[in-house]
């Protein structure tokens, strides 16, 4: 895990990552920037993302199926 360095907002003192208050003027620092689950591109989203399009392009076609093939059944019983 890389060390993450912060900037108190007040004074500029710079601030270990687990620090929760400026170790200068005691200033509240904001919560440490960490990157969004959804901002880090993740392999297995992605194929599960194409996995649930492929199943349900396959399920689609698979109801427009049976679906033609009632109407079809029901016109032409
Ligand atoms: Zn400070």
């Amino acid at each position: 895990m890389m060390a993450t360095f912060r900037f108190c907002p007040k004074c500029g003192t710079l601030a270990s990552a687990d620090a929760r208050t400026c170790g200068r003027c005691g200033a509240k620092l904001p919560a440490p920037a960490r990157a969004a689950p959804e901002a880090i591109p993740n392999p297995n989203r992605v194929i599960l993302t194409w996995a649930v399009y492929i199943v349900a392009a396959i399920g689609g076609f698979l109801l427009l199926g049976v679906v033609f093939v009632l109407a079809l059944t029901y016109l032409f019983r």
